[in-house]
Parts: structure tokens; sequence; C-alpha cells
């Protein structure tokens, strides 16, 4: 059975950055994160073995060294930690998106993001914004309204696919529309290399947090293209009657998957027998 791993997987560079900031913050004693620094679970509990500790209540943040995490914390959140001292993460294109968020809310008289609500990242740009803002997963969420002036951007890991066709919907429903697409590049090259290796193999294995926005958007391209697809966190979550009867294997991994977490998977695939 062939085992090939897409072109692009795997850490990204805001996700190998945060890494490193808060690595070198713990040399000094223990640092903190509100939540997970990367949506990788594996990942996390190795980092909190060497000091980088996540927790899910700001008021335990109290007094301690807090790293934001990549994709950003909302500000509302961050006024209420009262840290010792708070260290910056943020991915720099996460930021970018941010500005671009409030030059075209200013601009615009409706502002549309694609994007998930929930998600820090959105979460941390909602509250720079005025009222005329609307987050929308997929075009179908789009309001049945015209708008005079209409701006759209995206969640940095968003679909390429989706946001194409939430553009597409609001240019029909708007008079004047302004596009900024703000899907980061290593999101669009994991989605292309994902693409284009699905369509050599039998089977697809996206490895990342359940949790992960940008891996869930790779199982879905998946599954989009009618190919069979299973996301993973780790190897034991492998099953050897999905490679029945395979004989080309891919492998695609979203921006926060650790390399050795795609090795372990590769080796344990390679050693499953048809
Ligand atoms: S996925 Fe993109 S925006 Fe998110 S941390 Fe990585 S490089 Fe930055």
């Amino acid at each position: 059975m062939k085992v090939i791993v897409a072109k692009n997987a795997g850490f990204c560079f805001g996700v190998k950055r945060a890494i490193k900031i808060a690595l070198d913050a713990a040399k000094d004693g223990e640092v903190y994160t509100l939540g997970a620094l990367i949506h990788n679970p594996p990942m996390v509990e190795k980092m909190r073995k060497k000091g980088v500790i996540a927790v899910n209540n700001f008021k335990l943040l109290k007094n301690k060294k807090v790293i934001i995490p990549s994709h950003g914390i909302s500000p509302l959140v961050l006024k209420k930690i009262k840290a010792e001292e708070i260290i910056d993460a943020t991915c720099p294109f996460v930021k970018k998106a941010r500005k671009e968020a409030i030059k075209l809310n200013a601009l615009c008289d409706q502002l549309v993001i694609v994007g998930d609500k929930k998600h820090p990242e959105i979460c941390g740009i909602l509250p720079f914004l005025n009222s005329n803002v609307i987050v929308v997963e997929n075009a179908a969420e789009l309001p049945k309204k015209s708008f005079d002036y209409c701006g759209v951007m995206a969640q940095t890991t968003m679909s390429k696919e989706i946001f194409r066709q939430v553009v597409s919907k609001a240019a029909k429903h708007s008079k004047k529309l302004k596009v900024i697409n703000t899907i980061c590049d290593a999101t669009r090259k994991r989605q292309s290399s994902t693409l284009k290796l699905l369509k050599n193999v039998d089977i697809m294995i996206v490895i990342g947090g359940h949790n992960s926005a940008n891996t869930c958007r790779l199982l879905e391209l998946c599954i989009k293209n009618k190919k069979c697809a299973y996301q993973i966190e780790d190897e034991k979550e492998l099953k050897e009657q999905w490679f029945k009867e395979c004989e080309k294997v891919g492998i695609t991994a979203g921006a926060s998957t650790p390399s050795w977490m795609i090795k372990k998977i590769k080796d344990k695939i390679r050693k499953i027998k048809n």
C-alpha cells in the first residue's frame, strides 16, 4: 500500500511562531493560555509538560504570564484578565485580517465576514466593528436583502470555495462590492495540496484536532469531492478496515498538526496489511 503525504501539510508559519514564543517564555517558569494555544490536543499536552498550561477560566490567569494564541483573543476577555504579563503570539495574518475588517466596516454600509462567529479569531474581530456586520458560514446564510455597498472578507482559515460562493451571491445583491480575500496563504496551500492529492488516491486521512477549523475544512473538501476520508487526531483513531482494498492512501494535515504526528500515522498505516 502506497502512502502519500500532501505537499503542504502540518504546521504553518503562525503556529510555529506561537509555539516558539510560548516555549521561549516558559524557560523562565510556567506560562498560561486561555483555551488551547493551538487546536491540536496531542501537541497541547506535549507543551503542558514543558510549562505551557491551558486553562478554561480567565480568573485562573490572575498574576500569571499569559500567551495570546495564534488566532487571537477577544479584547473584551483580554480586558478582564489581570495577568502579570501578556505575551502576544497572535499570527500577523490574523492581525492583518482584523485591520482589513475595520477598514471595510468603515467604508461599506454592510460588512460580511465568512467564518464561524464562535471562533476566537472572529470573537477577536467583532468588538472592533460597528453593528453593520454579519458573520456567515456559507452563502445560504446571507440575508435576502439588497446592499448599496457591501464588503466581503473571510476568517483566515475559511474554505476558498465557500468564500467564492458567498462573494458571488453578495455580488448579485449589491450595487457596489468590495472583496478582500483574507484567507491566509497557509490555508490556501493546504487546501490546494489536498485537492490535488485526493484525485490520485483511494482514501484520504485528514490529521488534526477535531476542534481545528482549518482541519475540518480539509475534511469537508475531501467529502465534497466525493472522496472517502476520515479525520483523526492521533494514530489510536486509525481503523484497519478503512484500508481494505486500498492501494493508495493520501494524508493531509491541518496547520496545527505537528510533523511527528504525521510521521507516526504514516508509519502505522504502512504497517497495516491489506
Ligand atoms: S493558519 Fe494562517 S492565519 Fe492561522 S496561524 Fe497559520 S498562518 Fe496564521
